[in-house]
């Protein structure tokens, strides 16, 4: 039985292992990128240039090869450019369903493809080239905020990464910093909110330019302007690529190109807000608890 890696485990690793300087960034490099259950086929072939097509075909997942599934025969086509977003009670298997479309783990039975593609056939490094991922969880590493930002793109020019900052709603508040663009994150005495610390987040994928973004609760610990500002960014990032969006408050996914609706059942309502409210069945009723608080 292969050993499984938390992703979000071996990424809090790498992030404490960066923060040590240099020789750990390359080894959190590694942490990072070798899961020991997951890697390469023989002869697997870069994915290039995708449109950003995402297809489930009749998809079952499980943490462990025996027990309970996550997720039971789950198909979804999600077309290129079209914003979706997926709401569901807490533990239904939301980000779990992220995460294979990053290939983080390995399908028991179904295929998942990406512009007709089975994942399993193409190079995990330029599958997850493809994808911007935002969550609640923001990585940042002690250096300049600029040397932040071009970890989405090493070779950004300065005015590459400069208009990746405005397009995230980032540039106003870096220029007050002491330092601008050269102010070291790291230091005392430089402090980010959470909001910013998103912001930054949104523009390193602006910089990356990935095909498919999935934003995984990413405004959920936001106070409520915080919120607004991320959310602005989030949606100049989206326009263009295949989103995937998870959100805890309903009023964020409600101008979703479709919204799906994932329980214990799988994925059982979709629609847009209008035809989900006029169903009056889950989302209506989570729409209504929601309301009321
Ligand atoms: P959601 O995002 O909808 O809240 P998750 O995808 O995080 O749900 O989790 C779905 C189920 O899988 C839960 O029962 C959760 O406990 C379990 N789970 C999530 N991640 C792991 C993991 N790395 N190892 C084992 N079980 C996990
Ligand atoms: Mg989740």
């Amino acid at each position: 039985v292969a050993v499984l890696v938390d992703p979000v485990r071996r990424l809090a690793n790498f992030v404490r292992l960066w923060q040590e300087g240099y020789t750990g960034f390359v080894r959190a490099m590694e942490i990072l990128e070798i899961a020991p259950d997951i890697t390469d086929r023989p002869g697997a072939r870069p994915l290039s240039v995708p449109y950003g097509e995402i297809a489930f075909s009749e998809v079952t997942f499980g943490y462990a090869d025996e027990g309970a599934s996550v997720l039971d025969n789950v198909s979804l086509t999600i077309a290129p450019g079209e914003f979706v977003a997926l709401v569901g009670p807490s533990g239904v298997g939301k980000s779990t369903l992220c995460a294979l479309i990053s290939r983080f783990y390995d399908i028991q039975s179904g295929v998942i493809r990406i512009d007709g593609v089975d994942l399993r056939d193409v190079t995990l490094a330029s599958l997850r080239r493809h994808i911007g991922i935002v969550q609640q969880d923001v990585y940042l590493f002690a250096g300049t905020i600029a040397e932040n930002l071009r970890y989405g793109r090493p070779d950004a020019t300065d005015a590459e990464v400069v208009a990746a900052a405005r397009a995230a709603n980032a540039h106003d508040f870096i220029m007050a910093l002491p330092n601008g663009y050269d102010t070291d994150i790291g230091q005392r005495g430089v402090k980010l909110s959470g909001g910013q610390r998103q912001r930054l987040t949104i523009a390193r994928v602006f910089l990356k330019d990935p095909a498919i973004l999935i934003f995984d609760e990413a405004t959920s610990a936001l106070d409520n302007e915080s919120e607004r500002a991320v959310q602005r960014a989030l949606l100049s990032l989206a326009k263009g690529r295949t989103t995937l969006v998870i959100a805890h408050r309903l009023s964020t996914v409600r101008h979703a190109d479709r919204i799906l609706v994932l329980t214990g059942d799988g994925i059982v309502e979709h629609g847009t807000h209008e035809d989900l409210m006029a169903h009056d069945g889950v989302y209506a009723n989570l729409h209504r608890v929601q309301a009321s608080m």
